[in-house]
């Protein structure tokens, strides 16, 4: 046993061989006892719950179920104390894709030669034999397959180093070489060519034990993150009091127990002998995906401790990973191969050699968690017999009527039976965990056959009527029909044609509305009394016929702003109105009209002035407009020119501080026409200096004061300097 691992192999190799029955030396337990003992060692371990699992779940069933008396008897007593087996399929060409595997059994005389690599391969760091998978016809293609019996001494096999994995780090996991390792017929177990249908089957019940494995996984996680989520206190609370963390962790506490109903329902299933691949794969699925979430879940939990390896939950985490990995093969080739299944690759019929007889056995012993025989049936008091018996009775009678229509009036009886089965469940021992299925739909205790029925009675009878509708409401035709569905992805924006043909529509109604608009307003207003000319009306005031209602009834005052109505209506002889007119003298008339003419020829005079005069008004304004927007214009031309000369004339200031050219450079344009070169007068070498500090932050940019005072320092040294050099120079001619 690998000094990593943490349990002494005196410790785990009583957990060798938990299915092996007692005349092998084993402890005759079951599988589900297996599949707790892969869970409780997961919690702690799961290399070790790895190492325990492939043994029980893998290697010793095979043996078990394929092996003869003779290899059980070599193998089975060893491997429950001191064997570690390994289970030999995949290869490097053949991982999922199993059946096609290179490794081969030659046959030679009564032995078969095996030649290949099997990679990953479990415990074989400790393996004292392998189940190996070698094709021993590979003209019949997956149907050579056969299993070999391989012991580690035999010569020609070598176990390579083991793999440096990412998890499950103590577990073993190594590629082994056989070169020529010669095995005799009785090597093979179970039956030649049958390789693949053995590891099928078994890696189905494999995946029951990897699922226990997750779950454990899981569970073990999580039980080592929550003491420290009740310990760990930030902003002055434990962190397993914050309700954000409480809800995650009880999503976390939900998943791992759907996970271990998966797995143990799997479990029971296979124990009893029930088809039980869904199942498995479920587990194996289910349980994986619980176990990557849950420590992915506890590392974040446990902040920075949690992604240390303080504490083992990073080991969880890293450990989970392979549970969606290992043991994926056979099945899924066997399904994307359809020959396979077509040519009898049944999983029932294998189930069907191996556990004959299951259907013999008594449904509570193949439906129950509790595999003891169940306890004798609770017998029912005298009072609970009686109102039994009272329920079975009445449910012979009404058979014995013919079946009431649903809405039959003898309905409204049913509640008392309703009434009187409830009041009976009361009563009644409630059913004890293990005499039932928990996975049955309809949770209804079978122990007796009478209180089913009455129960399935009271089911039919009582069913909630649907509500009331009006009738109306029953009849109302749908109105789907009439609403114009558009194909999909037909444009919602109406055609130019039917958009001008809409809208032409609109208008015509529009202009229909309003000419009956007008229509009805002209038919509301009162009719003038009657309208004549003038000389129709004179005649008929002259004969008496007509009124003047403006007249007093004495007959004096005249209102004087009606006068001259008379004298234009005669002139234009226009329609006038009866009511308005009064008799007028022919001078005055003639005066009135005059006047008026007058009148209207100074208004259109005035008319025509104030158009004039408004007319030489807007066009001064425009012409005033006009000198100004030039006027904005040149200026604004203007000082574009001299922005853009000052540019090219002027030094460009890169800093935010204000920059001022003492005087103009000027261009030596006769010597270099086009070049950008400046000759600077003399005593300009100390601004550009000045400015060069400034622009490389050497200098603050200050004001005027500070730039005067740096200016004066600089000049001075740069006087000094060349007092010096003149002095030296002068020296020297001297
Ligand atoms: C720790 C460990 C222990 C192992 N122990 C054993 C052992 O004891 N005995 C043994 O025989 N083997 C063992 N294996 C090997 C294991 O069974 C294979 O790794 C597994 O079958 C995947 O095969 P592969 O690595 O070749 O991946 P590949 O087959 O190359 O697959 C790579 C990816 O492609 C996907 N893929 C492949 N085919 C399909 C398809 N048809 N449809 C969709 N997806 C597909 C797979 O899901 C996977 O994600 C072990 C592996 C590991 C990591």
């Amino acid at each position: 046993m690998s000094h990593n691992c943490i349990f002494s192999f005196r410790n785990i190799i009583q957990f060798m061989g938990i299915e092996v029955p007692e005349k092998y030396g084993g402890p005759g337990t079951s599988f589900f006892d297996s599949i707790l003992v892969i869970e409780e060692l997961a919690k702690v371990d799961p290399s070790v719950s790895v190492f325990v699992d492939v043994q029980n779940t893998l290697v010793i069933p095979l043996i078990l179920q394929l092996g003869t008396e003779e290899q059980k008897l070599k193998y089975l007593p060893k491997a429950c104390h001191e064997w570690v087996g390994s289970f030999c399929l995949s290869e490097a060409g053949s991982g999922s894709d199993a059946f096609g595997m290179k490794t081969v059994a030659k046959a030679d005389g009564d032995d078969f030669l095996i030649t290949g690599t099997k990679l990953w391969i479990t415990n074989a760091g400790h393996a004292s034999f392998f189940l190996v998978f070698a094709n021993a016809d590979p003209s019949k293609g997956y149907k050579g397959i056969t299993c070999f019996l391989v012991d580690r001494n035999q010569e020609g096999v070598t176990v390579e180093r083991k793999e440096d994995k990412l998890g499950i780090r103590a577990s073993s996991t190594c590629p082994v070489h056989f070169e020529g390792v010669r095995v005799p017929k009785s090597a093979i177990l179970g039956e030649y060519g049958k390789g693949y249908k053995y590891a099928i089957e078994c890696l189905n019940a494999g995946r029951i034990g990897i699922g226990a494995q997750m779950l454990g996984l899981a569970q073990g996680c999580y039980d080592n993150a929550i003491p420290y989520l009740r310990e760990r206190k930030q902003f002055g609370s434990r962190l397993i009091d914050f309700q954000g963390m409480q809800h995650q962790i009880a999503q976390v506490a939900v998943e791992i127990e759907c996970a271990r109903l998966l797995v143990y329902n799997a479990a029971r299933l296979k124990e009893n002998g029930i088809s039980f691949v869904k199942q498995a794969a479920m587990a194996k699925l289910y349980s994986s995906q619980v176990a990557t979430g849950a420590t992915s879940k506890c590392v974040e939990w446990l902040g920075g401790v949690g992604f240390t390896k303080e504490y083992p939950i990073e080991k969880f985490y890293r450990d989970s990973k392979i549970g969606m990995k290992a043991k994926t093969a056979a099945s899924r080739t066997a399904r994307h191969k359809k020959k396979y299944w077509r040519k009898g690759t049944d999983v029932a019929d294998f189930e069907k050699t191996l556990h004959s007889g299951i259907k013999d056995k008594p449904d509570h012993e193949l439906f129950t968690i509790d595999r003891t025989p169940s306890a004798e049936v609770k017998k029912y008091t005298k009072r609970q017999q009686a109102a039994l018996d009272k329920i079975s009775r009445s449910i012979n009678e009404q058979e014995k009527l013919p079946l009431p229509e649903p809405k039959a009036p003898s309905l409204k009886k049913q509640p008392k039976l309703k009434q009187v089965v409830k009041r009976v469940e009361k009563t009644l021992p409630k059913p004890k965990i293990g005499d039932y299925d928990l996975w049955e739909k309809d949770f209804v205790p079978k122990t007796n056959l009478e209180y089913q029925e009455a129960g399935d009675h009271m089911l039919l009878y009582t069913k909630k009527k649907l509500p009331k509708q009006p009738s109306t409401a029953r009849f109302k035709p749908s109105l789907l029909d009439h609403v114009q569905v558009p194909h999909a992805g037909t444009s919602y924006n109406p055609k130019a044609d039917d958009y001008e043909k809409y809208v032409t529509e609109i208008a015509k109604a529009e202009t229909q509305l309003i000419h009956e608009e007008e229509r009805i307003a002209k038919a509301g207003k009162p009719k003038h009394e009657s309208v004549v000319t003038y000389a129709e009306k004179s005649l008929e005031e002259t004969e008496g016929l007509v009124i003047d209602p403006r007249y007093s009834a004495d007959g004096d005052t005249v209102d004087e702003t009606n006068e001259n109505e008379g004298e234009e209506a005669m002139e234009t002889d226009e329609k006038i109105v009866i009511s308005h007119l009064k008799r007028k003298t022919r001078k005055q008339k003639l005066n009135a009209a005059k006047e008026k003419k007058l009148q209207r020829e100074q208004k259109r005079r005035k008319e025509i002035e104030k158009k004039q005069h408004d007319v030489f008004k807007a066009k001064s304004i425009n012409k005033e407009l006009a000198k100004t927007e030039q006027e904005v214009e040149e200026n604004a031309a203007k000082r574009k020119k001299q922005k853009f000369l000052k540019k090219m004339t002027t030094r460009q200031r890169l800093g935010g501080g204000e920059f001022k050219d003492e005087e103009e450079p000027f261009l030596l344009q006769e010597e270099l026409p086009d070049s950008l070169r400046r000759l600077k007068p003399q005593g300009h070498v100390l601004n550009d200096r000045l400015a060069s500090l400034q622009k490389r932050n050497i200098l603050p940019i200050g004001g005027p004061r500070n730039k005067n005072k740096l200016k004066s320092k600089l000049k001075r040294k740069f006087v000094e300097k060349r007092l010096v050099a003149e002095v030296i120079k002068g020296s020297r001619v001297m």
